[in-house]
């Protein structure tokens, strides 16, 4: 068999158009190259399975290598092969027409960024980094012949017998001269990572040594020789392929470990699994958040099909959950589209508010089952709850059954518990319910002991997105209003039951005020005497509310 011809597509010269548009993100012939083969042993494993296919399937693992001399890497498998017909509609027709139809669809898209790495070019991208791509195949059809197919990424092919004897494929890149970073192990073992550790078929890139028992010595002590085994880079069964009941915490905080080694245990997770609407498995783990400053958004990595698609989950996640760790996949979700279509594309929004709903449900659970942990874990996991609170209508309507508000004396309620806590006593003149709230329990412990002793109850509101849930709490809950605690708000509560009466009469509480006030002599400085009651503040001095505020707002950044 011999034959030479010319692919018909419209675009002639589509190659440079690619290559310019995929400029920075060359990597990704890679993950496309193998996720063929991948498919193609997926393909081999239904025929057989099916009956459609009676040989033996044989060790299935698809094979990278390469050699720095000959300049090739060679991704091989022992999928269903091609015949030479096949090679021509499957090669000439699906992957060229594919790779023009992207060219004419985004030749002219100003987001050609966005583009990059999430529509793969299918088997075309090999042409990104090689002058040539040889295809050796072997279908699995009886009485097929080995085909050969070879082509620079010009319309023009060439297809003659193949030399493969056995089932399956190997596709041969020459390696062109800008591209030889692809024939470095370091390099190519650094794209397997990311895009390919958890395909679904094992995937052998090289060999390496591991030591192996071997009998024991004269001491009886076991003996270790090193052998060679093969360097499967993957994880072929991730636990979001699993079913729940089937795995244990300890994997769930294995696979944390792996997927980021040197981050402390998450606090605890949630496993997806929606077949309808829409496809959609994966597990969301809540980290550990040493202090408010260390989020680290983009740490959700989408895959579709077990191979990795990017980590950037805009869109997809809601954007209070992008704090979340852990994995999502979707064959569902289109990678294929701009941005702007992301967003209106009405699986995304599913998936976005069915994930919503989950760590909503998964929350109100753990509140139910086990309060006490809850109320422990409450310090991580408060601040994602209270911004899901203040961005999400719906979020709000379920979290605030389990949202807990904390007091200085490190007490937990519920909104309608802290309601009913407070209601008797904490109301101003018109009957509305007043909370009191400090940002700073240390430097406002003056105004909490006076509050405390009129019987009002003080929350703490001390995190930075604290501002904006006091804001959302007060459009909220009817009839209250929060509070901060300081010297003018104080001096306006109205005490419930009175306590004892000053010890100073009213001439000689001016006197001692007067002594302090010369001593101190600032304008903006207030004096209050308090009582003298020996284990009581005595005297409180205080800056000016209005003094206070304004170099507040001085320091005060933007944002949250
Ligand atoms: P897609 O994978 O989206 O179909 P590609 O451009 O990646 O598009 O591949 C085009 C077609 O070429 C595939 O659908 C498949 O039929 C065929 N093909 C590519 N690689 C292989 C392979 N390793 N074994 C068998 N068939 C293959
Ligand atoms: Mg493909």
């Amino acid at each position: 068999m011999q034959e030479k011809g010319n692919i018909s597509i419209h675009t002639e010269n589509i190659f440079p158009i690619i290559k310019k548009f995929l400029y920075s993100d060359h990597e990704i012939f890679l993950r496309e190259l193998v996720s063929n083969a991948v498919d193609a042993t997926q393909k081999i494993k239904r025929l057989s399975s099916l009956g459609q296919y009676q040989g033996e399937l044989g060790d299935l693992k698809v094979e990278v290598s390469f050699d720095e001399e000959k300049k090739t890497l060679t991704i091989s498998d022992k999928g269903l092969g091609m015949t030479g017909e096949e090679i021509k509609k499957y090669i000439n027709q699906i992957a060229f027409s594919g790779a023009t139809e992207f060219v004419e669809k985004f030749k002219d898209a100003k987001d050609a960024n966005e583009l990059i790495g999430k529509f793969g070019l299918g088997f075309y991208s090999a042409f990104m980094v090689a002058d040539q791509v040889e295809i050796q195949t072997l279908s699995f059809q009886e009485g097929a012949e080995p085909a050969r197919w070879i082509c620079d990424g010009s319309t023009e092919f060439e297809i003659t017998d193949g030399t493969r004897t056995e089932r399956g494929t190997d596709i041969i890149l020459h390696i062109n001269k800008e591209s030889e970073e692809f024939l470095s192990k370091h390099r190519l073992q650094e794209i397997l990572d990311k895009y390919c550790r958890f395909l679904p078929v094992p995937i052998k890139f090289g060999t390496k040594t591991e030591s192996e028992p071997d009998g024991e010595d004269e001491e009886g002590k076991p003996k270790y020789t090193s052998v060679e085994v093969d360097n499967i880079i993957n994880n072929p069964n991730p636990i979001w392929t699993k079913a729940p009941a089937d795995l244990t915490d300890q994997d769930y905080l294995d696979f944390y470990k792996e997927l980021y080694p040197f981050s402390e245990d998450p606090l605890f997770w949630i496993h997806l699994n929606v077949d309808y609407p829409f496809n959609l498995t994966g597990v969301l783990y809540f980290p550990k958040v040493k202090n408010d400053f260390d989020f680290q958004k983009n740490k959700i990595k989408l895959f579709s099909r077990q191979v990795f698609i990017t980590d950037e989950v805009k869109d997809i996640v809601p954007e209070f959950l992008m704090l979340l760790h852990g994995v999502i996949d979707s064959p569902d979700i289109p990678l294929n589209v701009s941005r702007s279509f992301l967003q209106a594309d009405s699986n995304v929004k599913k998936i976005n508010s069915y994930i919503t709903k989950k760590v909503a449900d998964k929350l109100a659970e753990l509140f139910k089952k086990d309060r006490k942990s809850f109320e422990e874990k409450w310090g991580d996991i408060g601040v994602f709850v209270k911004y899901g609170m203040i961005s999400e209508e719906k979020f709000y309507d379920k979290a605030k059954d389990f949202a807990l508000l904390s007091n200085t004396k490190k007490e937990h309620y519920t909104l309608e518990e802290y309601k009913s806590k407070v209601s008797a006593l904490q109301t101003d003149k018109d009957g509305n319910l007043v909370y009191l709230y400090t940002i700073d329990a240390a430097k406002q412990d003056a105004f909490i002991q006076s509050a405390n002793k009129k019987d009002y109850d003080v929350l703490e509101m001390n995190s930075p997105i604290d501002n904006h849930f006091i804001n959302q709490l007060e459009q909220k809950l009817e009839k209250t209003s929060l509070k901060r605690v300081d010297s003018d708000v104080v001096d306006k509560l109205i005490k419930k039951d009175d306590t004892p009466p000053h010890v100073l009469s009213e001439e000689q509480t001016t006197k001692v005020k007067d002594i302090f006030e010369k001593a101190i002599n600032k304008a903006n400085m207030k004096v209050e005497i308090e009582s003298l009651n020996p284990d009581e503040l005595p005297v409180s001095v205080t800056q000016d509310e209005f003094m206070r505020r304004m170099k507040d707002m001085a320091q005060m950044g933007g944002g949250m």
